[in-house]
Parts: structure tokens; C-alpha cells; sequence
């Protein structure tokens, strides 16, 4: 015997939430269940450096309270797993041998942090919140800690652990949030963490780790180094194995079109496991970031009602701080594929602007550092496919250095 529901979204998180949210706002008598093998509320997987670090408290993280899935009349099912599903029975199978029908699926299944070749223990990816309860317990009395990875989990764990710590970043790349900023903006950012005291191990990798009292690191340009603990931000790899065994069409991701729908009519897909239209370069992406899975778990709920509605391409949205330092992301950030780009410096206030126009001048990107607040305007932009309005915007203030490169003549 299984239970029926018109609507069923498996993933309780950035994606997840926001289609519930949609679904119930539109539609007060549809039967919904949720999914989740995290047996908790939604929390903020972002905010999860700065709990580690003693910085907010766990019930900080909580996006939502157990209530809010009962005023919203959802089922839930948290701490259960999905193993299977059918899309032509239109019924999933859970860990526990129980079975849930549904008219309409939402896959907004997140994906998984990378791991390395080599382990140990005091290792630890970044990913749930057993990970950050496994990292809280190691950080206790470290005096000093390493993060691999150039991105958005390194970075802002060791920017929120202990300022007495030790720290060291190991990155593959030749710059810091090589998938965010490019060189130049990343050769600012650097200089001002190094001088926070940060040791950047460039072009590197770990080969190898030696358990001892402290752990003993071999890098690959055959440094080694020694640390209390080992935090890993390789990236993540997109849950699509339940996709890939029901059938489904998946590149990196799960394939979504423009309305949210997988391969197959019934089967929505959204967030991190979702591969869909970029909206300035029109290919097919997976952003990784909260807001694009915001939005694409609205849309794919809309979609699921049978609204019809288009969903006009993601966006790189990054925002966040680390060391004290804000670092923010709108659509296109490298000189690649732009024809003009205008960037701004002052190093007396650490404030940088940089602006990337296409043929037309419309703007396709933006990359800020040392202070955000124009953020959601150079989102706007973006998104509107707006021209530059003019250096005014960009400069601020009068003393700036300004550059203008003419790429493409
Ligand atoms: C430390 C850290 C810092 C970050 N910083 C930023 C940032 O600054 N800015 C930004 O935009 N993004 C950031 N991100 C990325 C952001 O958190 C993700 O893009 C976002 O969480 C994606 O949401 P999602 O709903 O697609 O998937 P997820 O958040 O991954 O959630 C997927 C959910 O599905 C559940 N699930 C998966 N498979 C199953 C199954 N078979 N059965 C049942 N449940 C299942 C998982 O348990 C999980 O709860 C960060 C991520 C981390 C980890």
C-alpha cells in the first residue's frame, strides 16, 4: 500500500523550499509531500562556516521551523531516502521499503562534495550538517587548519575559523575563486588575505596524508605541511544517479528545458542537480549557487501547476564575505567573451568594480570586491540586459584609477 500526493518534491533545501513555498501559495488544496534524507527543517547551507566557527549559533542556520510544514499542509518525510523511482508508474521507492505515488515530481536532489584520493579522519568535506558537526568537533583546541579548494567552502571556513589559528589554502589554480573572479580581481583579493596572515599553496594538490599528532601534508610541488585538520572544497558532483536510473536525459546534470522539466513531462528538476540554459551565454549550465536554485524550484512549482511559464536562464549570483572582505558575482566575470570591460580601483578604500559589456554594451557581467552594496543593481542590469548607464555608477567617488579595454574592434 503506498500513500498518494498530487505533488512530491525530494530535497528539502535551497530548491526544495522555494517549490513548496510556490506550490502552496498557487494551489491550497493540492496534497504535497516533501522528502529529505536530512532529518531536519531547511537551514542555510551557506551559513555553515560561520557556525563552525563559533559564529552564530546552530538555530541560526534554520531557514524554517518544523511548523512551517504544517501550516503549509505538507507531509513530511525527513531522515528518509529516495532509492529509486518509476517515471511511467509515477511512484518512488523509499529506503525503507515504503512506496509514494505522485502526479508531479520535483528532483531537487542538491549534489555532493568532492572528496580526495587520499583520507584520514581529521579530513572532512563540507557539504550536510553531519559534515559540520563532524568539522565544529575538529576545529575544538586546533591550532592550525588547511583547506584544499580555491571556492566557496574553503575560503569561508577558514575566513570564520579562530583568528589564532594557523591557516593554509591549497589550490589547483593559479588563483583564488577561480570559478568566480578572474586574475586580476583575484590578485587583490590575495594580497589582502596573505596579509591576514592566510598561506596560499599555489598549482598544488595534496598526494599524500601522514597521520601523526598533527597531520603531515605532501603537496604536490613536494612541500609538505603540517595541520591540525583538513578541510576539502574540490567542488561538488550533482546527485544524478536517481535520474540516470530511472532513464531520464542527464549531461553533468539532470537536463531541464525552459519551463524546469526533465526528459519527461511528469519530472521536474531544480538547483544544484539541474542542468539548464545559462542567460547570458544561452549554454547549458549548472550554476551551484543558492539563488538559481531559488528561483528554478519557483519556476519548476509554477510549471508543475501548468502555468506555463518560461524560465529565462540562470545566472552566476555570488555574494559573500571573507577575511572582512565582501566579494561579489553577477553573470559573467572573465575577459574572455566580453567585448568591453571597465574596471575601477582604489586602493586606498580596497574597493574595485569591474564591468563586462558585450557588442552592444549591454551589461553581461560584474565583479565587485571590497564592498557590495550595488550588487543588486548590477543584478538588475544584468537581467534586464540593460546598457551601461555610465562610468558615474562604477566610480562612486572622483579619485578613482580607471582602465578601459576595447576587446573587440
Ligand atoms: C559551505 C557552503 C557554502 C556555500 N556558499 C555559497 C554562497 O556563498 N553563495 C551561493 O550562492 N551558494 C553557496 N553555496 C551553494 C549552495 O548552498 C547551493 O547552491 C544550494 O544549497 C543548492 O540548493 P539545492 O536545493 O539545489 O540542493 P542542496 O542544498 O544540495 O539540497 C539537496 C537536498 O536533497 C537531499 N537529497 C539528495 N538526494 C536525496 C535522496 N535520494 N533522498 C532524499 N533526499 C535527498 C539532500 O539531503 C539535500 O538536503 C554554498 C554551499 C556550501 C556547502
Amino acid at each position: 500500500m503506498s500513500d498518494h500526493y498530487d505533488f512530491v518534491i525530494i530535497g528539502n533545501s535551497a530548491a526544495g523550499l522555494q517549490a513548496l513555498r510556490t506550490l502552496r501559495r498557487h494551489d491550497q488544496n493540492s496534497s504535497i509531500a516533501i522528502i529529505d534524507r536530512e532529518d531536519c527543517p531547511a537551514y542555510s547551507r551557506v551559513l555553515t562556516p560561520y557556525y563552525i566557527g563559533g559564529n552564530i549559533p546552530r538555530e541560526g542556520l534554520d531557514i524554517v521551523d518544523h511548523a512551517f510544514y504544517t501550516k503549509l499542509s505538507a507531509t513530511t518525510l525527513f531522515g528518509q531516502a529516495v532509492v529509486s523511482f518509476d517515471p511511467e508508474k509515477h511512484y518512488l521507492q523509499l529506503a525503507d521499503d515504503k512506496q509514494v505515488t505522485y502526479t508531479k515530481l520535483l528532483l531537487a536532489v542538491g549534489a555532493e562534495a568532492r572528496t580526495l584520493a587520499v583520507s584520514s579522519d581529521r579530513a572532512c568535506v563540507l557539504r550536510h550538517m553531519a559534515d559540520a558537526e563532524k568539522l565544529v568537533n575538529l576545529l575544538k583546541g586546533a591550532k592550525s587548519v588547511t583547506a584544499i579548494g580555491a571556492g566557496l567552502v574553503s575560503l569561508p571556513l577558514l575566513s570564520h575559523a579562530s583568528e589564532q589559528m594557523e591557516k593554509h589554502l591549497v589550490i589547483g589554480s593559479d588563483h583564488v575563486f577561480s570559478r568566480v573572479v578572474d586574475a586580476e580581481a583575484a590578485a587583490i583579493i590575495e594580497e589582502q588575505l596573505e596579509a591576514k596572515g592566510l598561506k596560499i599553496h599555489k598549482r598544488n594538490d595534496i598526494e599524500e596524508i601522514i597521520e601523526g599528532q598533527q597531520l603531515q601534508l605532501k603537496l604536490s610541488s613536494g612541500d609538505s605541511l603540517t595541520s591540525d585538520l583538513l578541510v576539502i572544497g574540490k567542488g561538488v558532483t550533482p546527485n544524478t544517479q536517481l535520474a540516470v536510473e530511472a532513464g531520464l536525459e542527464v549531461a553533468e546534470g539532470v537536463l531541464i528545458d525552459s519551463f524546469c522539466c526533465s526528459s519527461h513531462p511528469d519530472i521536474f528538476a531544480a538547483g544544484d542537480a539541474a542542468e539548464g540554459k545559462d542567460f547570458t551565454s544561452g549554454e547549458m549550465t549548472i550554476q551551484g549557487n543558492w539563488m538559481t536554485a531559488v528561483e528554478q524550484g519557483e519556476n519548476a512549482a509554477l510549471n508543475m501547476l501548468g502555468r506555463g511559464c518560461p524560465y529565462q536562464g540562470s545566472l552566476k549570483n555570488n555574494i559573500t564575505e571573507i577575511f572582512g572582505i565582501e566579494v561579489a558575482t553577477i553573470g559573467h566575470y572573465q575577459e574572455k567573451d566580453a567585448s568591453e570591460i571597465i574596471s575601477s580601483w582604489n586602493s586606498a578604500t580596497g574597493r574595485y568594480r569591474k564591468v563586462f559589456l558585450d557588442e552592444q554594451q549591454r551589461v553581461i557581467g560584474a565583479t565587485m570586491v571590497g564592498e557590495t552594496n550595488d550588487s543588486g543593481l548590477y543584478y538588475q542590469l544584468v537581467s534586464t540586459r540593460s546598457t551601461f548607464p555610465g562610468k558615474e555608477l562604477l566610480h562612486g567617488t572622483a579619485n578613482f584609477a580607471r582602465t578601459q579595454l576595447r576587446l573587440a574592434s
